[in-house]
């Protein structure tokens, strides 16, 4: 018996944290950012699948810089909302990461224990810098100390889905940002 309860949720069950007006406007602010930090100088963009896609995609045509893109693929919620407190890398990049500005771009920074692993295994690949660009923040949920470099907004400890971030794969093409009320995934 399959113990989660059917997705998706109609869209007109959930609430809108972030619209999407204010993600794009954000997301211009931030690309703004890094052009400035990073002038004259290229930057690669190492997404986490799948997650960060639609931000990174969003980002990237905010930077006005010479740009190439990468990603990493690590075990994550799966189909719950609990994290198991285990990362695992499940794609490496594809590129070699030495002597590149580095820039690891998530979805949603929570326990902090993905970063942290992350930023560990980018590390050890001796990049020029290494920066973090994060959507979403929530602070409440940290376990591991890391801070996003370039952030976009601090949100309550809600689960939320949309613009990348999914519930059992479902809810990424939100254009808003949403909160998935508790009985979208408690069981019975
Ligand atoms: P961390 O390792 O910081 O706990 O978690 C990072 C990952 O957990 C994110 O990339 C994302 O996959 C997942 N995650 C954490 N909070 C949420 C949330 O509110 N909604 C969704 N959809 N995923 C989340």
């Amino acid at each position: 018996m399959n113990p989660l309860p059917p997705v998706p949720l109609p869209v007109s069950r959930m609430k809108v944290l972030i619209t999407r007006d204010e993600i794009t406007r954000r997301v211009a602010e931030m690309g703004r950012d890094i052009t400035r930090d990073f002038e004259g100088q290229s930057v690669l963009l190492v997404g986490v699948l799948k997650g960060a896609t639609i931000f990174l995609a969003e980002l990237a045509r905010s930077i006005e810089l010479d740009a190439t893109f990468d990603f990493f693929g690590v075990s994550s919620y799966a189909d719950r909302t609990q994290p198991s407190g285990e990362v695992r890398l499940t794609k490496d990049v594809d590129t070699s990461l030495e002597g590149k500005n580095v820039i690891l771009v998530e979805d949603i920074l929570d326990t902090g224990l993905t970063l942290n692993y992350l930023k560990n295994v980018v590390l050890q690949h001796q990049p020029r810098s290494f920066k973090i660009a994060a959507l979403l923040d929530k602070p409440a949920r940290r376990i591991q100390p890391i801070d996003a470099d370039y952030l976009g907004f601090t949100i309550p400890n809600e689960f939320v889905v949309g613009y990348g971030l999914d519930y059992a794969e479902h809810y990424r093409n939100l254009p808003d940002i949403c909160i998935l009320p508790p009985e979208a995934y408690s069981a019975g």
